[in-house]
């Protein structure tokens, strides 16, 4: 018998996140993020479901290749850049844009051979402190990338924020204060926002927003999930309980025994565990749902499986229902036990979960 672990994808979820954000956003054009298999959805099933985005944003070459491949025709950029000068012509077959950040980047465009401009995106450190250029050298590399034959004559202004997820907090306004204060006079559009700058901070939308976690319906906001703000989970993470076992008073469950029962009970074991890419980390309280209905995760999460309490669950059978997260249970309560997010979850489940659209 297959494993009956599985993930599925809700595309109808996608496409009303999508509206949502169009709806926060209205004056945007919105950028769908599908970096790391979209957001560990499957990248060209994302891809296809958003078929209504203005753009695609991955994180590598390859990405972009597969989704030429699967016919997807709209605007792709890479994100964090091109690495060497054989991938500004891998850029320029595939009509990918990307990101320059660094220095050597501008040299490479400088030092390439004639051939189709590439669309850039200037990235502008305006205080992350990851990726981008310094407020102060922002307009020489604008001018040296204006130079070129090698490059579209607009080139798009972006940033990225740290912390916009605090909403009304310093950093984010500090932010786009330096970034404004680096491009203005200079042509262009503006691409600030990601997830969290879309939901909060609507001065931040400009020209392209970029969300990913809330096109997935995942809020990183803490405390709340993406229904609080009328997104939709695109993933139920689900498997069955394949062993349904009476213990003693004092029996020790799992490795480690690190839990043991208080009274004779039922425990139930479901088919899923650190290999399908459910938290190791998540601790005996974990919610899930059995049939429906909500139940705990006790003892260590164990590389195939889980067991959980079934006092309160008379009813649970083998072959009973486990849902791990989904509409029904958020994500991001789960990370926040496991002491995550949202997204390291979604992106975490592995090749050996199937894979079933909605
Ligand atoms: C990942 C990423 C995003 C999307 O971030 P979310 O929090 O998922 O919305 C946007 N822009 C850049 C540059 C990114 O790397």
């Amino acid at each position: 018998m297959a494993r009956p672990t599985s993930a599925t994808i809700h595309t109808d979820a996608l496409r009303h996140n999508l509206g949502q954000i169009r709806l926060r956003a209205p004056d945007s054009r919105v950028m769908a993020v599908v970096k790391a298999d979209g957001y560990g959805h499957g990248l060209e099933r994302v891809a296809r479901a958003l078929g209504g985005a203005d753009a695609f944003g991955v994180a590598s070459l390859s990405d972009a290749e597969r989704l030429r491949a699967a016919g997807i025709s709209q605007p792709i950029l890479l994100l964090s850049g091109f690495d060497e000068p054989a991938d500004i012509e891998r850029l320029r077959q595939l009509h990918v844009d990307t990101a320059v950040h660094h220095e050597t980047q501008v040299q490479m465009l400088e030092q390439a051979a004639d051939g189709e401009p590439v669309r850039c995106w200037l990235k502008v450190d305006s205080g992350m402190h990851r990726l981008g250029f310094a407020p102060e050298v922002v307009r020489d590399m604008h001018a040296r990338l204006a130079a070129l034959h090698g490059v579209v004559g607009e080139i798009v202004l972006m940033n990225h924020f740290a912390s916009s997820d605090e909403f009304d907090g310093p950093q984010t306004r500090e932010q786009m204060r330096v970034f404004s204060d680096a491009t203005s006079g200079l042509p262009g559009q503006r691409s600030l926002a990601n997830s969290a700058a879309v939901l909060g901070w609507p001065t931040a939308h400009a020209d392209w927003v970029r969300p990913g976690g809330a096109m997935y319906g995942m809020s990183v906001v803490a405390g709340t999930s993406g229904a609080d703000f009328d997104l939709r989970p695109a993933m139920t993470l689900a498997t069955r309980l394949i062993a349904v076992n009476t213990l003693h008073r004092g029996d020790c469950v799992g490795y480690a025994g690190t839990w043991s029962c208080p009274e004779d009970m039922r425990v139930g074991v479901a088919a899923i565990g650190y290999g399908d890419g459910y938290p190791r980390a998540a601790p005996a309280g974990t919610p899930v749902l059995v049939d429906g209905r909500a139940a705990q995760v006790i003892g260590r999460i164990s590389m195939d499986l889980m067991t959980i309490d079934l006092r309160g669950h008379d009813e649970a059978r083998v072959g009973s229902p486990v849902i791990l997260w989904g509409p029904e249970l958020p994500v991001e309560r789960i990370a926040d036990v496991a002491g995550t997010i949202s997204y390291e979850l979604t992106c975490s489940i592995t090749r050996r979960v199937r894979f079933v659209e909605a």
